[in-house]
């Protein structure tokens, strides 16, 4: 079951909500309880905190603004085989996989990659639905999220990422483009025309037959001509 507690008598067992991100080369398995909202941040003193518009701290506000998303929802825990309450964040990569709603319900693997060299390492893949009556009430990510970047409100919550999102492409079937070896000729750096391997080979074959004839010609006591 989900471990929230509302303000009162503490629960026995029960703990704050983390926020979830994978590690390298890690992929975790999560139920989305709600869709995911935005807030712009700042990575100022070391750690990432909330950009607040125009009560932001003056010098984190002159650093670059990111977006990261936040979603409720359940991490599948393989030991003890318990789902467990979290904040997910979305990163503008994985904002490219999942959709903009209706993802309650909805199971998927966040993963990783294992290198960092990679622009956006987070992805998620989509696993099915899970909306079954055992799926609980979202809690209010809005304030975890305030409870982690020690402010009373968030006032960007609900942001959209001010960065336009990547085009994605499909490749397509196609032909093959003609290969260099059967063109008729092609031209070196500098403009020259090369000759290609045929046309060599012809050249070669060419002076071959020349000498030839120039031998026997010679043979039979005629001058020979020069070719
Ligand atoms: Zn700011």
């Amino acid at each position: 079951m989900i471990s929230v507690t509302s303000s009162g008598a503490p629960t026995p067992g029960a703990a704050p909500i983390r926020i979830l991100s994978p590690k390298l080369g890690e992929s975790l398995t999560v139920r989305f309880l709600s869709d995911y909202s935005g807030i712009l941040v700042h990575w100022h003193g070391g750690r990432t905190v909330a950009c607040q518009g125009p009560a932001c701290n003056a010098a984190a506000h002159k650093k670059e603004v990111f977006w990261k998303g936040y979603a409720a929802v359940q991490l599948w825990v393989s030991v003890g085989e318990v789902w467990r309450a979290a904040a997910l964040e979305v990163t503008e990569g994985l904002s490219r996989d999942l959709p903009d709603e209706g993802l309650r319900g909805q199971l998927w693997t966040i993963r990783r990659a294992r290198s960092q060299k990679k622009g956006e390492p987070v992805t998620g893949a989509y696993l099915g639905l899970d909306h079954g009556p055992d799926l609980p009430p979202a809690f209010n990510v809005q304030q975890v999220m305030c409870h982690f970047f020690r402010v009373n409100e968030l006032t960007t919550w609900g942001a959209d990422n001010p960065i336009p999102r990547a085009i994605s492409v499909f490749e397509t079937k196609g032909s093959p483009p003609p290969k260099a070896g059967k063109a008729r000729s092609k031209t070196a750096d500098d403009g020259t025309p090369v000759a290609s391997a045929q046309e060599t080979r012809n050249f070669a074959d060419a002076i071959k037959e020349r000498l030839k004839t120039m031998k026997e010609v010679s043979a039979n006591g005629e001058k020979p001509a020069i070719p």
